[in-house]
Formats: structure tokens, C-alpha cells, sequence
């Protein structure tokens, strides 16, 4: 049985202060659970505040980037020792944000993803079509393409330690969510792709998310999905009522 695994992506969003009455309305809340593990991925200046302010409650905390090189004269650049060194466990790579205003690349996508298990952080990789991309039916050959590029010369522990969040660029942020059968099936095609490029095994293993305007009303259903194993929440994520019910429906 795979774990669900919700994830809140607060992106570019909060203050110190609202960062802080969050993790105190929160912290007490999360439930500690077999079957939910709760992430929430903030902005850097908040990790290291964050991980000490999650310390023994049922929250891990998760940056929403990092470049792949561990040191150097890379200006502005985080790297994954800075995050392990700070307490972080997860980290967000190729949010197709990141893949459109900031030149993520599939090549940069892989890097970044062999950097994260080298230095012991799962990599959360995200994937999805465009809606042009959708309505030319290229949506599971453009999906397909993306997770073999991510998962090119991992092994097969890796590929089965990985997170690959499944977010439909059309369905964030717009309050247009992938019906739960759509967003089940391009999560199936996901899964054979990993069994495909490793074994059935890793495949059974892999955590798949879905995200694109995941919403409390809107979770049951698509955790009720065969292949969906949890969701990587904007908007929805950024109050902490909503963002407990959000985990609360993965007990
Ligand atoms: P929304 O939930 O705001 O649509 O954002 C989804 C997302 O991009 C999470 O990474």
C-alpha cells in the first residue's frame, strides 16, 4: 500500500509572520499517520525556521528548487548540501513554472533529480502537458517524453524513491482540474513508464501525485483514483484550514 503524500506549494507567497501563525495553526493538527506524510514546500528564506518549527510534529518541510551542483560561483543558486545541511527532506524539480520562466530544461530536470537522491532529498519532478499540447492529443506521448528525461540514469531504489507530481499546466492556478478519471489515466501512463524504464516493483513503489487546482471539495475524488497516491496544492495550500482538510482527506 503506497503512502498519499500531500504536498502544499505556497510558490512565491507569505510573509515571516504568516509562515509563522501557519506552522502554529498546524503543528498540532497534522495527523500522525501510516498512510499521509505532509509536506509543505516554502520559499527559501523560511526553511530553516520552518524545519526547527516542524521539529516532532508529522510536517516535513521541502524547497520548491535547487540548482544541482553542490558548491561554486553559481550567484543566487541554492544547493542540495544547503538544503540537506538545514534539515529540509524534499525538494520540487522542473515545476513547469520553473520549465517556463526560468529555463528548466529536461536535461537541467534530470540533473537536478540525480543531485536531490545523491544527497538523500526525494525529489518531487513535475510533469504535464500543455493545453495545446492536450488538445493536439500529445498529452501521454509529452508525459511520457518528460519522466523518461527526469529518470535518465537513476537506479532503480531512486526511480522507486521519487515523487513525480502529474500537473496539467492548463489546470493550475485556473480552477480547471483534470476530471479524476483524466487525471488517473495520464497517472497510470506514468506509472508503466516506470515500469517500462525499471520493474514492476519500483513501479508499484513510485508515489504519483496529481496537482491543478486541487481543491478540499475536489480531493476525495481523485485520491478514490487507482494511480493517484496524493496532490502538490497551490492556492488551496496557503490557508491552514483548507491546507488540513487537504491532508486530513489522506487519513
Ligand atoms: P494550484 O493548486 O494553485 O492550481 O497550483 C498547482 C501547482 O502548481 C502546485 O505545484
Amino acid at each position: 500500500m503506497r503512502k498519499r503524500v500531500i504536498a502544499g506549494n505556497w510558490k512565491m507567497n507569505k510573509t515571516a509572520n504568516e509562515v509563522k501563525k501557519f506552522v502554529e495553526s498546524i503543528r498540532e493538527k497534522v495527523p500522525a499517520s501510516e498512510k499521509v506524510e505532509a509536506i509543505v514546500c516554502a520559499p527559501f528564506p523560511y526553511l530553516a525556521k520552518l524545519v526547527e518549527d516542524t521539529a516532532n510534529t508529522n510536517i516535513k518541510v521541502a524547497a520548491q528548487n535547487m540548482h544541482f551542483e553542490d558548491s561554486g560561483a553559481f550567484t543566487g543558486e541554492v544547493s542540495p548540501v544547503m538544503l540537506k545541511d538545514i534539515g529540509v527532506t524534499h525538494v520540487i524539480i522542473g515545476h513547469s513554472e520553473r520549465r517556463e520562466f526560468f529555463a528548466e530544461t529536461d536535461n537541467t530536470v534530470n540533473q537536478k533529480t540525480k543531485a536531490a537522491h545523491h544527497h538523500g532529498l526525494v525529489p518531487i519532478v513535475c510533469v504535464g502537458e500543455s493545453l495545446e499540447q492536450r488538445e493536439a492529443d500529445e498529452t501521454v506521448q509529452h508525459v511520457r517524453n518528460q519522466v523518461t528525461e527526469a529518470l535518465k540514469g537513476l537506479s532503480e531504489e531512486e526511480v522507486s524513491q521519487t515523487i513525480i507530481a502529474y500537473e496539467p499546466i492548463w489546470a493550475i492556478g485556473t480552477g480547471k482540474t483534470a476530471s479524476s478519471e483524466d487525471a488517473n489515466e495520464v497517472c497510470r501512463e506514468i506509472r508503466q513508464v516506470v515500469k517500462e524504464l525499471t520493474s514492476e516493483d519500483a513501479a508499484e513503489k513510485v508515489i504519483i501525485q496529481y496537482g491543478g487546482s486541487v481543491k478540499p471539495a475536489t480531493i476525495d475524488e481523485l485520491l478514490s483514483q487507482s494511480d493517484v497516491d496524493g496532490a502538490l496544492v497551490g492556492g488551496a495550500s496557503l490557508e491552514a484550514d483548507s491546507f488540513l482538510s487537504l491532508v486530513e482527506a489522506g487519513t
